[in-house]
């Protein structure tokens, strides 16, 4: 079966704290998380048909983790299953303020030791768009998977999509942070980054500038800068689109980038064709979904359960 979308990536469990015990102490509740499987989720609620490659320990959360992917709907047969690696945990912390801090439990995750030869390459036979994020290449045997698959993707003439999603306390220094992703984003054709990520990664505090700069340098299809509640900036084919944010209350924005991610992909596999057929129209109308999408994320607690349904998404866009 050819899929709409393949996403590589980090599957973890993010613990949160939810309050506190009858003892005093703090109790964390056990998530599914990782953004490429947020993603993969997000397009396979939406409808679409979406594949998972990644690697969970043969653990209880490993399992659990595929289990729930596997019941988003989401094609588990290329997670695998390590009975060397563990799962890799995340705990999250709040301050006082209420912002949010992480904790890696990731020196020799299991997600970290995938390796290319452990790939079943046949899953991206067929499919259109592959999805990866530098998370992936942070550290371990991951990283050259991730580049071997980016190149395997763009061979097969997949349309490589890929989110910087910068996590810097993953790393061993901000030089490595920039040198990689700047290795990976040539591989890619699509890149959706963050304000914040593009003035990192180019010095330029002018997002616009900057991502009118990496197009061209890189030689991107698109590019596309999400920029939290005030919207998305892109640049596709010789158009500048700008659109506002989806008006609503937003509460947690837990997996807002992943879900517009997949609301953007999804929405483009629905119109049948590739991004360079597109008109300014139908481009529009594809962010305007990925907008909607993401917003909504940002409505409910939560990152793969927050996810709307391509019912409350067209409701929503109704609505205008
Ligand atoms: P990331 O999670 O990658 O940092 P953003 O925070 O920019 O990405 O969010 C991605 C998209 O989700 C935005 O472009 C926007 O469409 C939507 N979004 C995020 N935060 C809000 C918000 N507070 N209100 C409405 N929409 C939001």
């Amino acid at each position: 079966m050819a899929f709409d979308v393949v996403s590589l990536g980090e599957l973890l469990i993010d613990f949160t704290p939810v309050g506190v015990s009858e003892n005093g102490n703090p109790v964390f509740e056990r998530n599914p998380g990782g953004g490429p499987a947020n993603f993969a989720c997000a397009v396979a609620k939406l409808g679409g048909k979406a594949a998972f490659i990644g690697k969970v320990g043969n653990d209880n959360f490993g399992r659990a983790l595929r289990e729930f992917i596997g019941q988003c709907g989401v094609d588990t047969s290329g997670l695998l299953l390590s009975d060397e690696f563990k799962t890799t945990l995340a705990f999250v912390h709040l301050d006082a303020s209420g912002d949010r801090s992480f904790s890696f439990y990731r020196k020799n995750g299991a997600d970290t030791m995938l390796r290319t030869e452990e790939v079943d390459l046949s899953l991206l036979d067929g499919c259109p768009y592959f999805f990866c994020s530098s998370v992936m290449m942070a550290e371990g045997e991951s990283r050259r998977t991730s580049f071997d698959l980016m190149r395997a993707a763009r061979d097969r003439g997949c349309t490589v999509y890929f989110d910087p999603n910068l996590r810097m306390n993953l790393w061993e220094s901000p030089d490595e942070v920039k040198r990689v992703n700047l290795e990976a984003i040539p591989l890619a054709d699509i890149v959706k980054i963050s304000e914040e990520e593009i003035e990192f990664l180019t010095g330029d505090p002018d997002y616009k500038r900057a991502a009118r700069a990496m197009k061209e340098k890189y030689g991107l299809s698109a590019i596309l800068v999400t920029l939290g509640a005030k919207g998305c900036f892109a640049l596709i084919n010789g158009e500048e689109l700008e659109l506002d944010a989806c008006p609503v209350k937003a509460v947690d924005t837990t997996a807002a980038g992943d879900s517009f991610n997949g609301g953007f992909l999804y929405a483009l596999c629905r119109t049948g064709k590739g991004l360079a057929d597109c008109s300014a129209g139908e481009l529009r109308s594809i962010l305007k979904f990925a907008n909607t999408v993401g917003g909504l994320t940002t409505t409910k607690k939560g990152a793969i359960c927050a996810l709307p349904s391509l019912e409350e998404v067209e409701q929503m866009l109704e609505q205008g």
